[in-house]
């Protein structure tokens, strides 16, 4: 308290201040007695809290950042250099300071964002710490030169390794501007720890992606060694930001959440259509409150969501935005602010999953839409005549061995094109153009052409052609049927001809016994049969089990790692999606025309057709204008 009240005092002279730091040094009693513990000096006390905040030239820039706005800046320049090793500069137009308070936020734990430990239960900014700028001051060469809107002047303020160099009447524009150089320069163990200036770049680039996605309606620019990286104008809408920053292309591919999923937590911003998905973790936003945070919860429960709509080893892309009272979330956790507790964390994790469901599912009817003949959408059923493509086509033969191209002549012309390798016999009684009743109220209309390679469904639609992969599309309609079948009735079982018993290792046993009613409901007949061992009778019937005792082992080793947290549901989920890919259809299995066109339409009516239960798309589009970009008719 002493300290605060003197700054007043001794602000207007520079040389009284540099005096002032030199006393405040700690020459206790305590150390004149060589007392084993000493007050660490405030220099070094800051070095020490810059190891965690300041971790490495991202942490400026997000610090930095977070500061400006929090001064209630429209606009945000960044400049670096070197990866920010040598130099990063955040100028904003915010509020600015007067010179004492620009002096007094050097200090540590000076803060102008909270007054009380009360205040810590409902944080509704970015900063409250007060550790950010003398943290940052202790490791580097440090020039703020800020000013009020009305002011007639601003302030400069020079600071090297922690120490006040220079205090002096600076002329910049109204708002604060904070050049760091040479980081970590009186620290070289952490200047060992940075990465290349390549990767220290990327990370402070991640960093000022994540304030501007969380910030539309800021302005900002990053300059980076002397090149213009980007400059986002300032957006109405979340929307418009994502394609300023990224592209139409990723907005197009991204559903939009309804906003509210619960009364206590509201669920916005943009998610990952099914199938669109990164290698890395990077394009996985998530704010809560505003704040872009990392967590752990929230991460499994988008996985949770995503569940079958992602594959393996993938990473959904989301903007996710959860708003709730602040008074539900502890941002006090994290010294750099990245990590929150939530006073509710189950609450939290349902509302995400139920939120990323179901947009998924909400894409469906225009995922529909893929598959809608070119020439069928405006017109009722009756008028097919209209149809430019003649609905009595007849489907062509393709033989299954036409890689032998050579017995075509050169006066041949084939019905359809004929793509390279072989082509499975559709069938010869098929109508290309075929009306079907989905269940949707108006009828769908799709056109097939033929199918590849006894693989893929070629289909015309308005954009161009779709290929389905019939595998993939199959093992989506089992998936479906299966899980269905499971919640009403549980699925048919086969009982084997001679029950049989086997031993498992105890952990083994008990994760069964946990789960045995969920088992049953899948259509394996087992119980209890002694201590770790087990009696099986009968198997899930659309499996081909030979031999059931192994059956069981790749079961229970398949399964028990996944199910931990899970209910019974997401076990027999799992358990399907394990087993019927053996089942469906096969890659080169060639189907006649009713079946096909018995695929895609259950295809159509599945609650997420667009993937297979591992993830995998089970279409995708190629565009009358891919094509005449292939074909160099459009440039
Ligand atoms: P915190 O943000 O946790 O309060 P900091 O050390 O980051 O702590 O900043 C200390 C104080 O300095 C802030 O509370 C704020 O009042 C002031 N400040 C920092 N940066 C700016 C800025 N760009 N514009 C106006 N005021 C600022
Ligand atoms: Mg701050």
């Amino acid at each position: 308290m002493q300290t605060l009240s003197l700054w007043g005092k001794l602000s207007a002279s520079p040389t009284v201040l540099v005096f002032f730091f030199a006393i405040r040094e700690p020459k206790t009693k305590v150390q004149n007695r060589m007392s084993r513990i000493r007050l660490l000096p405030d220099i070094v006390a800051s070095q020490v809290a810059a190891g965690e905040v300041v971790e490495r030239p991202a942490s400026v820039v997000k610090e930095l950042i977070e500061n400006s706005i929090d001064a209630g800046a429209r606009k945000i320049e960044i400049t670096i250099h070197r990866g920010g090793m040598s130099l990063v500069r955040v100028i904003d137009d915010g509020c600015g300071m007067d010179r004492d308070d620009a002096l007094l936020s050097l200090e540590r734990h000076a803060t102008s964002k909270i007054r009380s430990a009360a205040d810590l239960q409902a944080v509704g900014t970015l900063g409250f710490r007060g550790e950010a700028l003398p943290s940052i001051t202790s490791v580097s060469r440090f020039r703020l030169t800020t000013r009020e809107p009305n002011a007639i002047a601003g302030t400069e303020i020079i600071v090297n390794g922690g120490k006040i160099d220079i205090v002096r009447d600076g002329g910049e524009a109204p708002g604060t501007q904070i050049e760091v150089r040479s980081l970590f320069y009186n620290l070289p163990a952490r200047r060992k720890f940075l990465r290349s200036e390549n990767t220290e770049s990327r990370n402070i680039e991640h960093q000022i992606h994540l304030q501007a996605i969380g910030h539309p309606h800021i302005a900002f620019t990053l300059l980076r060694d002397g090149r213009l990286i980007f400059q986002l104008p300032a957006t109405a809408t979340l929307g418009d930001r994502i394609r300023d920053l990224y592209s139409v292309e990723l907005l197009e591919r991204l559903i939009q959440l309804n906003g509210a999923a619960t009364r206590k937590i509201q669920i916005s911003g943009f998610i990952g259509q099914a199938g669109l998905s990164r290698q890395t973790r990077a394009q996985q936003l998530i704010f809560v409150n505003g704040r872009a945070i990392e967590s752990g919860i929230i991460t499994a429960a988008i996985r949770e969501g995503y569940h079958t709509a992602l594959m393996r080893g993938q990473y959904p892309v989301t903007f996710l935005f959860l708003d709730l009272d602040p008074a539900a979330v502890d941002v006090n956790v994290h010294p750099a602010k990245r990590e929150v507790r939530f006073r509710d964390p189950t609450a939290v994790r349902e509302a995400v999953i139920r939120c990323i469901q179901q947009a998924l599912e909400s894409r469906r009817t225009e995922w529909q839409e893929k598959f809608r003949a070119p020439h069928a959408a405006p017109e009722p059923v009756g008028t097919a005549a209209k149809i430019p493509s003649a609905p009595h086509r007849e489907l062509p033969h393709f033989q299954a061995d036409s890689g032998d191209s050579g017995h075509r002549s050169a006066g041949f012309v084939p019905p359809l094109p004929v793509m390279p390798g072989s082509v499975a016999v559709v069938g010869d009684h098929g109508r290309v153009q075929q009306t079907i009743a989905s269940a949707e109220a108006a009828p769908q209309q799709f056109q097939i052409i033929g199918v590849l390679n006894k693989l893929y469904v070629l289909m015309e639609n308005a954009d161009g052609l779709v290929l389905v992969d019939q595998h993939a599309a199959h093992e989506r309609i089992l998936f479906e049927d299966l899980r269905r079948r499971m919640e009403e009735q549980g699925v048919p079982a086969q009982k084997l001809l001679l029950p049989q018993t086997f031993d498992l290792p105890p952990r083994d046993a008990d994760w069964i016994e946990r789960n045995m009613s969920t088992l049953q409901k899948m259509g394996i007949g087992i119980e209890s049969f002694g201590p770790n061992t087990f009696k099986i009778d009968s198997v899930p019937a659309f499996l081909n089990v030979s031999d059931a005792t192994q059956f069981m082992r790749k079961v229970t080793d398949d399964l028990k790692g996944a199910s931990n947290s899970s209910s019974a549901m997401r076990l027999g989920e799992e358990v399907i999606a394990k087993t019927v890919c053996r089942h469906a259809v096969k890659a080169n299995d060639p189907l006649r025309y009713p079946e096909v066109e018995k695929l895609i339409r259950d295809l159509l009516n599945c609650d997420l057709p667009y993937c297979c239960p591992h993830g995998r798309p089970t279409m995708i589009q190629i565009s009358l204008a891919e094509l005449e970009k292939k074909f160099g008719r459009k440039t």
